[in-house]
């Protein structure tokens, strides 16, 4: 039933990784199956037996042809450079080849202490697991790049995390498991040959069509494209108020996908300084910071790689900071193409980028939800008749609706008509979002009763992010003052 692996990672020189075997569970349940993934991964879902894929993604069992190892990585966290980190508590079982040709890597996440666990337990409680499935399905389902879950096993073992919790696995699929700290974690040793086979190994599988370019232009390039896919990947995000919460380099994908899902949270009234995370005291990971955060991690992707850009460092810095110099045009574009798609607007025009700043402006200054916010623009997209709906959302009605007439005005140049910008518009402005209250209910349930259900019907809502669904409406809402979640926690 398991995919044939084609192994990759494991046959990079052994100094990349740690070879560790998932320390078995007492009682492991799987409490979640991703059974259209696993299809896409190429799993024989005819074949398919619980108690099998139990002990598999549970660690007790290992697939065939499993090498199972944990990563070796550094990382700047909060700024501050810790040269070993590493999989402390994931192992990658190993890569297979999706339906669709891919390579897909397999990691079980909570498998147990590994030679990088450092002081902890190599664990983790349920509750940081269903919120990673739930979030990081969300977002596939929204089109965002990112790691995606598999399934979920609830362990039968207990997790000290202040208070003893029921522990859990998940199991997470990526393009690959790379950061930037895989390649901090080589540069700090001033390993040069790790780097350029890292590097070749980046290219192989994430940017194929750099491994044309000469030797002399290809790291720059590199560069050049981990860049953009961050860039965009950003822009996705603050489309659709997603804040990650702990964007260490360690937890920064080269190939441009979501990953590490901690303390995230989606924001509901708009408001650029929020920030979700209860370690992230000074703010460092608010919302609007993470356009530059970003920036900030690609400029020391950059330093790793100073040796491979050029034999003259002089040369290699100055190439490095031309791109770098270049990030925010480049992240700008992005944004606009995000928001001007969230507006309905095909055409580019010069003003296109002061009018979303009015809209955004009129949004904070009357903390008005951002998902709904957007959804009912695009019904008044479609008809005027729908306006109140929008403005009802505004405390104060003269900003947004002197805005509307500015937008209705701009809105007069696309060439498409009323029903197919507000179609248009519905593509790209979800109705459902993982609202936090939402997924702490979800979560409560799973934890304190045993009772899946809400994790279930949650997850049935967000993978259909885009299209309303009848009786399902309760979903689209913000939080009551009751239901607030004003911290998260990994
Ligand atoms: P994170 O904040 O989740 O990105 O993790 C940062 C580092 O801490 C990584 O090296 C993780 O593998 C490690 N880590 C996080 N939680 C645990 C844990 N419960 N046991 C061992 N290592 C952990
Ligand atoms: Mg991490
Ligand atoms: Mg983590």
């Amino acid at each position: 039933m398991f995919p044939t692996f084609s192994l990759r990672y494991a046959r990079l020189p052994a100094r990349f990784y740690e070879r560790f075997e998932p320390v078995p569970v007492s009682t492991p349940r799987l409490v979640a199956f991703n059974r259209p993934l696993a299809e896409a991964l190429g799993f024989d879902l005819a074949a398919f037996d619980e108690q099998q894929a139990t002990a598999w993604f549970s660690g007790n069992a290992l697939p065939p042809g499993a090498e199972p190892l944990a990563m070796a990585y550094a990382g700047h966290q909060f700024g501050v450079f810790v040269p070993r980190l590493g999989d402390g508590r994931a192992v990658l079982l190993g890569e297979v080849v999706d339906r669709q040709g891919r390579l897909r890597d397999i990691q079980l996440k909570g498998a147990g202490r590994t030679p990088f666990s450092r002081g902890g337990d190599g664990r983790s409680p349920l509750g940081p697991v269903l919120r990673e499935y739930l979030v990081s399905e969300a977002m596939h389902a929204m089109g965002i790049p990112t790691t995606r879950s598999l399934a979920a096993v609830t362990t039968g073992e207990r997790v000290f995390r202040e208070v003893p919790r029921p522990g859990a696995i998940l199991t997470r699929v990526a393009a690959s498991h790379i950061r930037t700290g895989t390649c901090q974690y080589f540069a700090a040793r001033g390993d040069v040959d790790a780097l350029r086979e890292l590097a070749g190994h980046v290219i192989e599988r994430h940017y194929p069509a750099l491994g044309e370019l000469p030797e002399g232009e290809r790291y720059v390039a590199l560069v050049e494209a981990v860049q953009e896919r961050q860039a965009a990947l950003v822009a996705q995000w603050m489309g659709v108020g997603f804040v990650h919460g702990v964007m260490n380099t360690d937890n920064m994908a080269l190939s441009g996908e979501t990953i590490d899902y901690g303390p995230c949270a989606f924001m509901e009234a708009y408001d650029p300084r929020t920030v979700f995370s209860s370690v992230d005291e000074g703010g460092r990971y608010a919302y609007a910071n993470q356009p530059w955060i970003a920036q900030w991690n690609v400029a020391r992707f950059a330093e790793t790689l100073l040796p491979l850009i050029d034999d003259e460092q002089e040369r290699a810095i100055e190439r490095a900071t031309a791109v770098i110099e270049a990030y925010p045009a480049r992240y700008e574009a992005e944004w606009l193409a995000v928001m001007r798609a969230k507006l309905g607007l095909e055409r580019e025009e010069e003003n296109d980028r002061a009018l979303v700043e009015a809209l955004l402006e009129a949004m904070r200054a009357d903390r008005a939800d951002f998902t709904l916010s957007f959804r009912h623009l695009c019904d008044a997209a479609e008809s005027p008749a729908a306006d109140p709906q929008l403005v009802e959302l505004f405390e104060q009605p003269d900003a947004i609706e002197a805005w509307l007439t500015r937008w209705r005005e701009r809105l007069t140049r696309e060439t498409a008509g009323p029903g197919v910008i507000a179609a248009r518009m519905r593509a790209v402005n979800p109705v459902y979002i993982p609202r936090n209250h939402r997924v702490e209910q979800a979560l409560a349930a799973a934890i304190d009763e045993d009772d899946f259900a809400p994790f279930e019907e949650l997850r049935e809502v967000l993978a259909r992010p885009f299209e309303e669904q009848p009786g399902r409406e309760a979903y689209t809402q913000p939080a009551s003052l009751q239901e607030q979640v004003f911290r998260t926690f990994c």
